[in-house]
């Protein structure tokens, strides 16, 4: 009998939810929703492998591109040591407003910064500033921007980064008639002899991906 996807992502959440403080991560969600905000944020299961993935490589600096109410975001600044810091771009301010909330009421006010506007242009001004390398950037904003993203991702790295793509597993990938940028960030991403890559199947309601690649 094939596995039902939402049964294995409950199983994931109530197996290590313990362990988080799941309660927290629940009313960032509802605090989303009274703001108007879409149900679009990862799940819980893909949080817990995220915020394990931030301590694993000890990571100091994250770039997050797309915020939207700072529930990936607050998965991953918890997991980052006292001196460690996030900037996440956000097109919306109405997104950035709630995410800021949210990122207050975890005590992560001070950790993370939002930058409101379009990504590619924030990007573009972060590389000309020569900023600080990000040890993980994670791109999870308009799909159609993914590729623009992971080449400027590469310009604010440095070797042994990790560079995330979230929902990289979707039927456009198999149909590219259906593609929304997917398929050709995939392409993109396997392609880069800068990446050493793995794309990880991720449970929620569907089946959705996440890609990890370390910088050579
Ligand atoms: N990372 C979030 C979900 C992000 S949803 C989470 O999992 O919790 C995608 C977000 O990208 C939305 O908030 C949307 O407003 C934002 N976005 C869309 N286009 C953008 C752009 N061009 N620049 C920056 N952000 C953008
Ligand atoms: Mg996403």
């Amino acid at each position: 009998m094939p596995i039902e996807s939402q049964a294995i992502d409950n199983y994931i959440t109530g197996l290590l939810g313990p362990r988080y403080d799941l309660a927290h991560y629940d009313a960032l969600l509802a605090a989303a929703a009274a703001g108007g905000l879409p149900p679009i944020s990862i799940s819980a299961s893909q949080g817990q492998l995220m915020h394990v993935l931030v301590k694993a490589t000890g990571a100091r600096r994250i770039l997050e591109i797309g915020t939207l109410g700072g529930y990936s975001g607050t998965w991953m600044a918890s997991a980052l040591p006292d001196n460690g810091r996030m900037v996440s771009l956000e097109l919306s301010q109405k997104h950035a407003d709630v995410a800021r909330a949210n990122f207050e009421a975890g005590g992560l006010g001070d950790k993370v910064e939002i930058i409101v506007g379009a990504a590619s242009d924030t990007l573009s001004r972060l590389i000309a500033e020569n900023v600080e390398p990000f040890d993980i950037v994670f791109i999870d904003a308009d799909k159609g921007g993914y590729v623009d993203y992971l080449t400027k991702a590469l310009q604010l790295v440095r070797k042994g980064s990790l560079i995330l793509g979230d929902n990289t597993l979707s039927e456009g990938v198999l149909d590219g008639a259906t593609d929304t940028g997917i398929a050709l960030f995939n392409a993109a991403m396997a392609a880069e002899l800068r990446l050493t890559s793995a794309l990880v199947p991720v449970m929620k309601s569907h089946l959705d991906g996440l890609s990890i690649s370390v910088v050579k």
